[in-house]
């Protein structure tokens, strides 16, 4: 399909489009689209930033707008799950766009906002009801809302409701739903309990996946900096008088730590805004209307807050700390480069979060270029504490050969670092020059990349028992993680 028209939507939806200066489907819409509008369950691998939104509210108001029918007291037609407050607002946003010639009743129930507009709204019924899941409870319990009329059920961002503890929650939703109705599930990515869940849920879907978690990875120009971590405050705020000018997204672990970059930047004269869970509705609005109206520069969030903040012109992500799952590194960096721009990743590394970058890595197949800016770097170390054994082994085969290849800069930054600040100023230089080299190979890939001279390099090919070694080197160092993640659970509320 190349066009909107080739999908026989109705002419109020392809009006919408028009207007939205929508001209070609992007290829989950593709995909999705003529599955889901022939009434079929669908599994869609896809992350927000791929036009995913649109891929199922599109069908679905083609089949409200084909299928009137009197709305019945409590209960919508349509229910949209989706893990945060944030992407449900969007989401219900898409659907009035999209739907804006047509009648449709629409509405939103998530938590954080009094009830009784909700339990109003819900009252005469509705076409299109969006929600989290554990405000949809509450109003369930409270005989609000009845789930017996849904013709279609949207979980949206299954993987990061599975993150949030939200799959009790969704199990007793959807055992109040109709067996006969039509499911669609998107996610970044499925571990085994999406994978589960869609296995009881979902009559013989269809499997759309069109983004890997890798491609957005490749689409964004990405590097680390290693530095050590009381040096981060004063590196963000140097980053953001000197080379980061366009809209950008701070990330950190915790709301604390979001709250403490924003002082930091305001304490430094740089306007900053933090949006996180302890924030109320008011103020996320607030906060995220003035950044989306380019009238705030630099927005500092935590993963969760961050779900689904659908900003356009986001030219640079800051990981002011690497998150622990390294799904959320993904995530994170998909706020820029989205609908196909390109954007700017640049993440702090310090000594603790080695482990996550390694793992960021793995899953992402991307070496990504990094910068030294610690204090005393540690040039020795052991490949066990920085480096995977074939980067080592790669090293020392160069070393040999007397080549460069685009790593090799890095560790000349690291000798030009410790001449002080002068030496930064060389790193910097030489972090420009390599910018356009920065999209790796994906380690097994078979894709082609340019030198800087333009022509095209064979991407590094994998060495097999630098690969098996690698395995088991992973396999040793994901019990980092693990803790880690565990300690991220227990954490849950800081995020
Ligand atoms: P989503 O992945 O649904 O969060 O969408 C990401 C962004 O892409 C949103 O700003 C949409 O408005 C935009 N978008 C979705 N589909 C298209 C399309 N076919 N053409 C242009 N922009 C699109």
């Amino acid at each position: 399909m190349t066009s909107f028209n080739d999908f026989g939507l109705a002419a109020p939806i392809t009006r919408a489009l028009t207007e939205e200066q929508y001209s070609t489907p992007t290829p989950i819409q593709t995909d999705a689209i003529p599955i889901v509008l022939a009434g079929r369950d669908i599994v869609g691998i896809a992350q927000t930033g791929t036009g995913k939104t649109a891929a199922f509210a599109l069908p679905i108001l083609n089949r409200l707008y084909a299928n009137r029918k009197p709305l019945e007291k409590k209960s919508p037609r349509v229910l949209v799950l989706s893990p945060t407050r944030e992407l449900s607002g969007q989401i219900l946003d898409s659907f009035r766009t999209y739907g804006r010639h047509m009648r449709i009743q629409s509405a939103l129930v998530i938590g954080g906002v009094p009830m009784g507009r909700q339990v109003r709204d819900l009252m005469n019924g509705l076409d299109v009801l969006v929600a989290t899941p554990g405000r949809l409870l509450d109003l369930l319990r409270a005989n609000a809302v009845r789930l017996n009329q849904v013709e279609v059920l949207v979980l949206d961002e299954a993987d990061r409701m599975l993150d949030m503890g939200f799959i009790h929650d969704i199990r007793t939703i959807v055992a109040k739903l109709p067996k006969e109705r039509q499911t669609l599930l998107f996610s970044a990515t499925m571990p085994r309990e999406i994978a589960d869940l869609a296995a009881h849920m979902l009559r013989d879907p269809a499997r759309v996946a069109v983004t890997p978690a890798a491609s957005t990875a490749e689409r964004v120009d990405q590097r680390v900096i290693l530095v050590d971590k009381p040096a981060k405050s004063a590196l963000l705020i140097e980053l953001l008088r000197s080379e980061v000018t366009g809209q950008t997204l701070v990330f950190t672990r915790t709301k604390h730590g979001a709250d403490k970059v924003v002082k930091s930047l305001h304490h430094a004269g740089l306007s900053a805004e933090a949006i996180h869970g302890n924030k109320s509705q008011n103020q996320r609005e607030r906060v995220l209307g003035a950044f989306r109206a380019g009238k705030l520069g630099t927005l500092v969030a935590t993963d969760i807050a961050a779900r689904g903040i659908d900003v356009d012109g986001i030219s640079h992500v800051i990981n002011y700390d690497l998150p622990n799952i390294p799904e959320s590194y993904v995530h994170r960096i998909g706020r820029t480069a989205r609908a196909g721009a390109e954007g700017i990743a640049i993440s702090f590394c310090d000594h603790e979060e080695r482990a996550y970058l390694r793992d960021i890595e793995k899953l992402i197949r991307i070496t990504i270029p990094a910068t030294d800016r610690r204090s005393a770097p540690r040039q020795d170390r052991q490949p066990a504490d920085n480096q995977r054994p074939q980067q080592a082994r790669r090293g020392e085969q160069q070393k040999r050969a007397g080549q460069h290849q685009p790593h090799g800069n890095h560790q000349q930054n690291r000798g030009g670092q410790q001449k002080g600040r002068g030496g930064q100023q060389e790193n910097r230089g030489a972090h420009q020059e390599n910018r356009g080299r920065h999209r790796q190979a994906p380690r097994f890939g078979k894709q082609q990349h340019r030198n800087d001279a333009g022509r095209h390099e064979q991407p590094r090919q994998a060495d097999p028992a630098a690969v098996a070694s690698d395995i088991g080197q992973i396999a040793f160092m994901r019990q980092a993680p693990r803790q880690a993640q565990g300690a991220g659970d227990a954490n849950r509320g800081t995020r």
